[in-house]
């Protein structure tokens, strides 16, 4: 026999019997995130390489490790592993800095890490984003986690937890820095590979480290001390305290977390995560910030922005599954050439219809019927002869005889 292929590692199929869970993630999106001003963007999947080591930075695991990149006509090219860098990259490029502000967009669509898959973890994977551009103030990093939590909530999502963080301004932050680099020095060597990597380029990478001797570390009381300490300046303080006075105000509850520091380079002041506890190990289902620095870095004009992303396989895990939707309709017919022109004109109507396409015998046809619809329409001999159809409603097996100009009239 020739040898079958398979999916590969890491990549999933998304089969007919989950579409109707991946149709509730995308029609909320779009209704929710409407609803608060967003408009939908769909930039490619791929792009230049350079966009990403400048645009998720070239500190992080990200670009380092997990980036699908291949050559083409002497580009290098990379599949998108998030889409923040896609979007700030074609906001510049369409002149949306010239838009009135903010500038809201949201985003769906598959990226592409190349990490070790597991329950949660896959390689092609897919996320829903929303960013923000032009409004500095702390409102807007309110308005997109309060969004978020609309959102899941929209979706019957309710055992979450936000936690939030400030991660300062690039100065103010500096100093942190040194500190944590200073308290952790005599550990170095107890260190974890990746942390020794990320002590010398980003040390609050560090902070993020899921290895269990890595936390151990970070959880002796002098180290502590130093990371639970307030090192933001007044200003990052105050946008910090106003943040969490919108969040007070709407009643969304939210934890401070000193270690969130999240994976990517380019986040400042807020950084945020949204938890479920009923996902195992890989727990959390949206990942976000604010990135003041990114638009000009990327050689746009100096734009604030502040969005997030969610990982949509870990919504779909914790949606309950969606009953596939029945027919309404399916036409009992002795040949198709019988059932078409009826099934073509009640399509038309807007009814969900089907017939047998392949002269199955009567019964058979009933018993499909039965299955996948709600009514049975039968078109025997005696039926096309007086221009009409027998209508059998399956849940109680009701029958009338109607015209054939009628028939839509009695399905519902
Ligand atoms: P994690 O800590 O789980 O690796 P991350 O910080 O790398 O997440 P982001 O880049 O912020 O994640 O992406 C936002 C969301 O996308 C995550 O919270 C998660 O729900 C989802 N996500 C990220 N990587 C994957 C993946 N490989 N497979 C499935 N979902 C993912
Ligand atoms: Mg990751």
């Amino acid at each position: 026999m020739t040898k079958m292929i398979k999916v590969l590692k890491g990549t999933k199929d998304i089969l007919p019997q989950e579409a109707g869970q991946w149709h509730k993630l995308e029609q909320k999106a779009l209704e929710i995130f409407t609803k608060y001003g967003y408009r939908e963007i769909r930039t490619p999947i791929f792009e230049a390489t350079e966009l990403f080591a400048r645009g998720v930075g070239d500190t992080t695991d990200i670009v380092n490790k997990e980036m699908y990149t291949f050559e083409k006509s002497d580009r290098s090219i990379t599949l998108r592993p998030e889409n923040t860098a896609g979007v700030v990259r074609s906001f510049i490029e369409n002149n949306m800095t010239r838009l009135s502000t903010p500038v809201k967009l949201w985003y769906k669509g598959p990226m592409f890490r190349y990490e070790r898959p597991q329950a949660g973890r896959q390689r092609q994977f897919h996320q829903v984003g929303v960013e923000m551009f032009g409004i500095k103030e702390p409102a807007a990093d309110a308005e997109v986690i309060i969004l978020a939590v609309d959102y899941l909530k929209s979706l019957g999502l309710n055992d979450l937890e936000v936690e939030i963080n400030s991660l300062g301004c690039p100065k103010c932050r500096e100093e942190y820095k040194k500190r944590i680099k200073e308290v952790l020095k005599p550990e170095f060597d107890n260190l974890c590979e990746d942390c020794k990597n990320r002590y010398e380029k980003n040390p609050l990478r560090l902070l993020d480290c899921k290895v269990e001797s890595c936390k151990e570390i970070f959880a002796k009381p002098e180290i502590q001390k130093v990371i639970q300490s307030d090192f933001i300046c007044e200003e990052c303080a105050q946008h910090y305290k106003d943040l969490k006075s919108y969040l007070d105000r709407l009643n969304v509850p939210y934890t401070e977390n000193k270690l969130l520091v999240r994976g990517l380079d380019y986040y400042n002041r807020t950084v945020f995560e949204i938890k479920s506890n009923n996902l195992g190990s890989q727990n959390a289902v949206c990942g976000g910030g604010r990135y003041d620095s990114l638009v000009k870095n990327l050689g746009g004009e100096d734009t604030p922005a502040v969005g997030w992303a969610m990982g949509m396989e870990r919504l779909n895990s914790l949606l309950p599954d969606v009953e596939p939707e029945k027919l309404d309709a399916y036409i009992v017919c002795n040949s198709p050439s019988d059932a078409f022109e009826l099934a073509q004109e009640l399509r038309g109507n807007g009814i969900k219809v089907e017939f047998d396409l392949a002269n199955k015998k009567f019964t058979k046809q009933l018993e499909k019927a039965s299955k996948v619809a709600k009514y049975a329409l039968i078109l025997g001999e005696d039926e096309i002869r007086s221009n009409k159809v027998a209508v059998k409603n399956l849940a109680t097996s009701e029958q009338i005889s109607v015209d054939r100009d009628d028939v839509t009239n009695h399905i519902g």
